[in-house]
């Protein structure tokens, strides 16, 4: 697969191509036809590897293709995709290479994470958003502060699950998986990257992705 048989619209297309992208990394060639055809995936993937453009390319091309609601100003948010990443610095990565993707879309980005009040993360939220990323933790918070709606998530993604996991933070993740309103496993698309596949890894997957998803390694 390229770029171009990818089929994004013309504002994906122009994106892509402001960033530089020319041929898509392996992780995107595999990916992006499985997740466009709507599999649930688990993909080891370094950083480094363009994973992230592999998630986010074709969501935001389904985004398109549905035409999703412009986001509005609202105390209550109900974004189409989670996006979950164990530290500051790299759910920050993946959510400027949302907003670059996003650009000239209606598709609103919007980051959350610990360490700093929630105040000023929250006044952003409530401009509108389609794609929430956030450490498991704040993105916990501002849902339990009803700021944030689940019943429209389209997609669900864990990103480093593995580090996630060292971190402590797998109580965190099952919470968020069972929050109320989070739609169930086979109302949902689910992806989960990974650097390693352990034994935790897997019963992750098993729990949390549909029993026909696809493996990428
Ligand atoms: P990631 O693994 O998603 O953190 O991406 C690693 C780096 O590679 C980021 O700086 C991306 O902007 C860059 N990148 C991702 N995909 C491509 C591509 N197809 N061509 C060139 N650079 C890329």
């Amino acid at each position: 697969m390229s770029f171009e048989e990818a089929a994004l619209c013309e504002s994906l297309k122009k994106n892509v191509s402001k960033s530089g992208y020319v041929k898509p990394t392996p992780v995107q060639k595999h990916g992006i036809p499985i997740i466009s055809a709507g599999r649930d995936l688990m993909a080891c993937a370094q950083t480094g590897s363009g994973k992230t453009a592999a998630f986010l390319l074709p969501i935001l091309q389904q985004f398109m293709a549905d035409g999703v609601a412009a986001s509005q100003f609202s105390e209550l948010q109900e974004p189409e995709a989670i996006i979950v990443a164990p530290t500051r610095e790299l759910i920050n990565q993946i959510y400027l290479e949302a907003r670059k993707f996003a650009h000239g879309t209606c598709v609103r980005p919007v980051v959350v994470y610990g360490g700093v009040s929630t105040g000023h993360q929250i006044r952003d939220l409530c401009r509108g958003c389609n794609v929430l990323c956030g450490t498991p933790g704040r993105l916990l918070d501002v849902i339990n502060r009803g700021k944030v709606g689940l019943s429209k998530v389209m997609y669900l993604i864990l990103d480093e699950a593995d580090r996630m996991l060292d971190m402590g933070f797998e109580p965190d993740m099952r919470r968020l998986v069972g929050s109320p309103g989070m739609p169930g496993k086979e109302d949902r698309q689910t992806l989960m990257f990974s650097a390693t596949y352990p034994e935790d890894i897997q019963r992750l997957a098993a729990d949390f992705l549909k029993k026909d998803y696809l493996f990428l390694a």
